[in-house]
């Protein structure tokens, strides 16, 4: 169960509903957010006297959830939530793309690559400064060098960037520096990340685990609410399963499924879903057919010598051709 206080709520009036929310229930959780106070009421409170709290003049609303996920529930927010970052919009509505490299490699192939993404209609820059690598012996990225990069290429665009976090250590690096923070598949459920995310003021965008359930992702982004940050942005970037032919299998499925069980917004990965450039543009299309409010699709100058992911990378002029083909989906509504 939440009760949601009113934006007015006193010191005193928080503590009085605090003291009665105790009595009905050992779990009582109390979360800060920049727009929106709550109570996390966890177990049952059937049978206790709710109107002793709903009653309470800083009581807005008391949202029974029937979920294990709360805050991330549509029953809590009945309305899409709209996650913004400079003129980038993602939710509600508003569909954007993010384009870029796998890595960061140099300044000359962020800066090339951020401006021609930025030609063909990109609204927000990806690239990797610290890579989830599955062999110690792969390209690493170059960290803290990266994002000063990625600091140029936005400085030269104007286009906000997002970048992956893999740990604790380097959260603050990537937090002064990134508009958007992005949580990775491999550590969906690195918990102590999304509890740290939970209480940064940047938006997250968080990826599907490799073997996540729809309700695995949904708590994943319920520990980053939990924390008192409401902006997350969901990432559907493919699931392992019997198939080998693509890199793993995009899951279409969930997007609606998000839709109808969570307010927030969710957009696909198909380069890291399959793997194969030549399939990059089918599934970005189907995946906003099914409702995607965005993509995040890898681009880079020259595939061949790309230190990381080359082959599911576009060539920039191809990035342009996906772009044209997506914009028929979106317009065709
Ligand atoms: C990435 O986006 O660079 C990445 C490593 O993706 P994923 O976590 O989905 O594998
Ligand atoms: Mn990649």
């Amino acid at each position: 169960m939440l009760v949601v206080m009113g934006t007015g709520a006193s010191r005193g009036e928080v503590a009085e509903a605090h003291r009665r929310l105790e009595q009905m229930a050992p779990g009582v959780t109390w979360i800060e957010g920049a727009r929106q106070s709550v109570f996390a009421v966890a177990g049952d409170v059937a049978g206790s006297d709710l109107a002793s709290v709903r009653s309470l003049r800083c009581v807005e609303r008391i949202v029974q959830v029937q979920q294990p996920y709360q805050l991330t529930s549509r029953a809590f927010r009945p309305d899409d939530t709209v996650v913004s970052s400079g003129n980038c919009k993602i939710g509600g509505g508003n569909i954007a793309v993010i384009a870029g490299p796998c890595s960061v490699e140099n300044e000359e192939q962020m800066v090339r690559t951020a401006c021609l993404v930025k030609s063909y209609g990109a609204a927000m820059l990806r690239g990797g400064a610290y890579k989830p690598r599955t062999s110690p012996y792969s390209f690493q990225g170059l960290g803290e060098q990266g994002l000063k990069l990625l600091e140029k290429a936005r400085e030269v665009t104007g286009l906000p960037f997002v970048t992956e976090v893999t740990s604790v250590d380097a959260f603050a690096a990537v937090e002064d520096s990134a508009d958007v923070i992005q949580i990775g598949a491999r550590n969906m459920q690195n918990f102590p990340l999304l509890q740290r995310a939970g209480k940064s003021a940047k938006p997250i965008l968080l990826k599907r685990g490799l073997s996540a359930t729809l309700e695995e992702f949904l708590l994943a982004a319920e520990y980053i609410m939990a924390g008192g940050n409401p902006s997350v942005i969901l990432c559907e970037r493919g699931i392992r399963t019997f198939e080998t032919y693509t890199r793993s299998t995009l899951d279409l499925s969930v997007i609606p499924a998000i839709k109808e069980l969570s307010h927030l917004p969710v957009i696909a990965d198909p380069s890291h879903a399959c793997g194969k450039w030549s399939l990059v543009e089918p599934l970005a299309k189907a995946a906003i057919a099914a409702g995607a409010d965005g993509l995040m699709i890898e681009v880079h100058p020259d595939p061949d010598q790309a230190l990381c992911d080359g082959p599911q990378s576009l060539k920039p002029e191809r990035f342009g051709r996906l772009m044209s083909s997506v914009g028929k989906i979106i317009a065709a509504g």
